[in-house]
């Protein structure tokens, strides 16, 4: 089959690749129908988490169900399905307390699985004409026949309930005010989950004008890092408080632009955007401290995290991985009801074999490039 491959930095090509087939008695295997390209891929893309050449890409999938394991209980041929970018078994202790993000059994030595990702397990990734999906029962959506919603439905794998999540960790409530820091695909959608949530104002932070522009289209107030400190415009906006809870959707990437001067790490503006005593949820991606390794920035990253700021407000934070399956259900529902259109996002839906390009273009934040859904089929 044709997937998308990992050649080295800032090079991937779509290249024949073995089919997968159905190894374990749970698992089934896919046709892809859709699959995105995420913020997270061009962490591997750029280099800076020595993910090894040969890797297929891919953790946000969605397709027809063609195999099915012997020990598949509820999935049956011909299904449409979504599949949480978290691969999770569904019974170790995490999973039971709903945390699949955290699953201890599908990746050894580490806590969490994922498709196509470098350090979350041997996965193979969906931007290809099959996948195959471990423990099936536990890992599909079920979604209505038909092509139907098909772009809105594809964000389901990963970031509308990361989005959402991110209000989860901030526990943004009704009335409340937010910022949301960064306004690519994954921060436009916790903008939109806060909406969704019932915040009275949410403001959104970043200096792209096309991504700006959709915050405003879903009700946030556009705020521009380039015209002057992003926490004092908040202040301004808020009678000099703050919001009451704050979103990192940027992550460490933001230290580490090629030929940038260093901007200040987004944490830390965000502790300052944030009213005492409020909330932070960070979906941002922060890597782990590597001596010696690609993401040297980000460890300096790490360091410059002003714990004492955050001390002095009394703030609370809540990080890490999304746990898709605790809310992708729900949200699904929103969709169909009418009440969620999450693929306002989606700028691009593309064959497979302009996988290349298109990685480069999204890589640049070119213009208009926000969201792009690949299409094996196509
Ligand atoms: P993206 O790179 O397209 O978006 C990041 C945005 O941040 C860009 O629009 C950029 O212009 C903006 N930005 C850069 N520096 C900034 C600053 N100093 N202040 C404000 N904005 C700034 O990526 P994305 O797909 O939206 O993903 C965002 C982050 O979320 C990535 O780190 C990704 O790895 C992570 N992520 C996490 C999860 C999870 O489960 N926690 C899931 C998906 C993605
Ligand atoms: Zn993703």
């Amino acid at each position: 089959m044709k997937a998308v491959v990992y050649k080295e930095p800032f090079n991937v090509a779509v290249e024949e690749v073995d089919d997968p087939r159905v190894q374990d008695p749970t698992d089934v295997v896919i046709e892809v129908t859709t699959s995105a390209i995420c913020g997270s891929d061009l962490h591997m893309y750029e280099g800076r988490t020595g993910a090894e050449p040969g890797i297929v890409f891919g953790h946000e999938n969605m397709g027809t169900v063609r195999e099915v394991g012997p020990g598949v209980a509820s999935v049956r041929e011909g299904d449409r399905v979504v599949l949480p970018f978290n691969v999770a078994c569904g019974f170790c202790k995490n999973c039971l307390a709903g945390k699949t993000g955290f699953c201890l059994t599908v990746n050894e030595g580490f806590a969490g699985g994922a498709y196509g990702y470098v350090s979350m397990g041997p996965y193979t990734g969906g931007q290809a004409q099959y996948l195959r999906v471990p423990f099936a029962d536990f890992n599909c959506l079920q979604l209505p026949k038909g092509d139907e919603h098909e772009d809105d439905f594809a964000l389901l794998a990963d970031i509308f309930p990361t989005g959402y999540h991110a209000t989860e960790l901030a526990q943004v409530s009704p009335g409340e005010t937010v910022c949301v820091f960064g306004a690519g695909p994954v921060g436009l959608m916790a903008a939109y989950s806060s909406v969704l949530r019932g915040a009275s104002r949410v403001f959104v932070v970043d200096r792209q004008p096309d991504r700006l522009r959709l915050a405003g289209r879903i009700g946030a107030t556009p705020i521009d890092y380039t015209e002057g400190d992003a926490a004092e415009q908040i202040k301004e906006h808020t009678a000099g408080e703050g919001t009451d809870k704050g979103i990192d959707a940027v992550g460490y990437q933001a230290t580490v632009r090629e030929g940038e001067e260093q901007p200040a790490m987004v944490l830390n503006t965000l502790v300052e955007a944030v009213r005492p005593t409020g909330m932070l949820g960070v979906v941002g991606l922060y890597v782990p401290s590597d001596p010696g390794g690609p993401s040297e920035s980000a460890r300096k990253g790490e360091l410059l995290f002003k714990i004492g700021r955050f001390f002095e407000k009394g703030l609370r934070m809540g990080t890490g991985q999304a746990n898709v399956k605790a809310y992708n259900r729900h949200l699904r529902d929103l969709i169909i009801a009418g009440r969620a259109t999450p693929s306002f996002v989606v700028s691009h839906r593309l064959p497979l074999d302009d996988a290349p390009d298109a990685y480069r273009r999204f890589d640049r934040r070119e213009e208009g490039w926000t969201k792009v859904l690949l299409k094996p089929g196509m």
